[in-house]
C-alpha cells in the first residue's frame, strides 16, 4: 500500500463508523424523517455556534447554497485569489448563483479588512455590487494557513456595517481550531454562514454542514433540493458523521505534528524550500525548483517510491496529513523524497 499524501480526503471511515453506520436509524430525510440526520444537523448546529444545520453531499454543494443564499444574479463575491470557491468548484457561482469572484490578493491565503474594504462595489452605472464576502479557513492552496479570530471578527464588523454578509469556507475549520486553541463556535461566531467537511480530516466516508440562521437553513433546504442533493435514509452517512464530529477533531493534533515533522525535514534536503514557521495546519506546500524536478516529475519520482502527493502548480507540491498516515510513515517519505533528490543529483 502506498503513503497516501494526496489528500485528507482519502481517509477511509473508522470501525466505530462502520458500526453507526450499519446499525443507524433511518427514515426519509426529505420528510425530515431521519433521526440520524436531524441529530447531525443539531449537533453541527452547536458545534458550529449558529442556529440551524443542513446536512449537504459535499463541501462544493455547501459552498454552492452558502453563496446562493445571500445573493442574487449579478452580483460580485470578495474572495481570496487562491480560494476554493474561485478555483476547485467548476465556476459553481457563476452557473447557479450569476455572481463572478472578485479575488484579492493575499499573503497565504489570509485575508484582511484593509484588503478586501478596497475592493467592496456599490450599485453604479459600471460597477455589479458585492453580494458577499467569502474567507476559507484554513486556506488550502495559502498552505493550510489559519486567519486569527480577530481578523475573522474585524472582516465581518466591517462587512456587515456595509450591509454585505460573510460565508466561511471551513472545510477544515476544525484544523483550524486546533492551531488556535478555539472552538469552531468562536471562529465561525460573526460569520453569517459556515460550511465545514465531515469528509476530510474528519475521517467520515461522505457529507458537510453547513451551518447559519435557521430561516437561511429553510432557504439551503430547498436549495439542496434544486442541486439534486436531497437524500433520503441519508442517516447511514451520518452516523459516521456523528463520529466524525464528536471523536476525529481530538487526533488533528497528531495530524499537525506530523506535518511539522515534514516540513521540517523537507526544509533540510537541498533544492526544496518551504518554511515550517508557515505551516500552520495538515498541509505542507514545498517548492522544487532547486532540484532540477519540476512538480510533475518530482511527484511522479515519489510514486515509484511508493509515496504519493500531488503538484499545486509548476514547481509546488503538496503534502495533506490525516489519521490514516502514521508519524513512521511520514519519516519513509522524506526518506523517499531525499532519495529522489539524491537520485537526479547524481
Ligand atoms: C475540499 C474543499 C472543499 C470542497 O469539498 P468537496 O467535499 O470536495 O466538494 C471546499 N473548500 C475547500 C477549502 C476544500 O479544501
Amino acid at each position: 500500500m502506498p503513503i497516501d499524501l494526496r489528500s485528507d480526503t482519502v481517509t477511509k471511515p473508522t470501525p466505530a463508523m462502520r458500526r453507526a453506520m450499519a446499525e443507524a436509524e433511518v427514515g426519509d430525510d426529505v420528510y425530515r424523517e431521519d433521526p440520524t440526520v436531524n441529530r447531525l444537523e443539531a449537533r453541527a448546529a452547536a458545534v458550529a455556534g449558529k442556529e440551524a444545520a443542513l446536512f449537504v453531499p459535499s463541501g462544493c454543494m455547501g459552498n454552492t447554497i452558502g453563496i446562493k443564499v445571500h445573493t442574487s444574479h449579478g452580483q460580485e463575491v470578495i474572495c481570496d485569489a487562491r480560494s476554493h470557491i474561485l478555483n476547485y468548484e467548476l465556476a459553481m457561482m457563476s452557473w447557479f448563483s450569476g455572481c463572478i469572484a472578485r479575488p484579492v490578493p493575499s499573503p497565504d491565503g489570509v485575508l484582511s479588512w484593509q484588503a478586501i474594504r478596497k475592493e467592496i462595489r456599490h450599485v453604479s452605472p459600471h460597477w455589479a455590487p458585492t453580494g458577499l464576502i467569502e474567507i476559507e479557513n484554513s486556506h488550502n492552496m495559502g498552505g493550510g494557513t489559519v486567519t486569527p479570530v480577530e481578523v475573522v471578527d474585524e472582516i465581518c464588523d466591517g462587512a456587515h456595517d456595509a450591509g454585505i454578509p460573510v460565508h466561511m469556507d471551513g472545510a477544515r475549520v476544525f484544523n483550524a481550531a486546533e492551531r488556535l486553541g478555539t472552538p469552531v463556535s468562536r471562529i465561525a461566531a460573526k460569520v453569517d454562514t459556515v460550511m465545514f467537511c465531515l469528509s476530510k480530516g474528519l475521517g467520515a466516508p461522505a457529507g458537510s454542514m453547513l451551518c447559519g440562521t435557521a430561516k437561511a437553513m429553510d432557504e439551503a433546504r430547498l436549495l439542496r433540493k434544486r442541486l439534486g442533493g436531497g437524500m433520503r435514509q441519508a442517516g447511514i452517512l451520518a452516523a459516521a458523521g456523528l463520529i466524525a464530529l464528536e471523536e476525529s477533531p481530538k487526533g488533528l493534533a497528531a495530524d499537525h505534528a506530523n506535518a511539522q515533522l515534514l516540513a521540517r525535514g523537507l526544509a533540510a534536503i537541498d533544492g526544496i524550500a518551504i518554511d515550517p514557521a508557515k505551516v500552520h495546519t495538515n498541509i505542507v506546500i514545498f517548492d522544487v525548483s532547486g532540484t532540477g524536478m519540476d512538480a510533475a516529475a518530482f511527484v511522479a519520482a515519489l510514486q515509484d517510491r511508493g509515496v504519493l502527493s500531488g503538484a499545486t502548480g509548476p514547481a509546488s507540491v503538496r503534502f495533506v496529513t490525516h489519521c490514516d498516515v502514521s508519524t513512521e510513515q511520514c519519516r519513509i517519505a522524506l526518506e523517499a523524497c531525499a532519495e529522489a533528490v539524491r537520485a537526479v543529483a547524481a
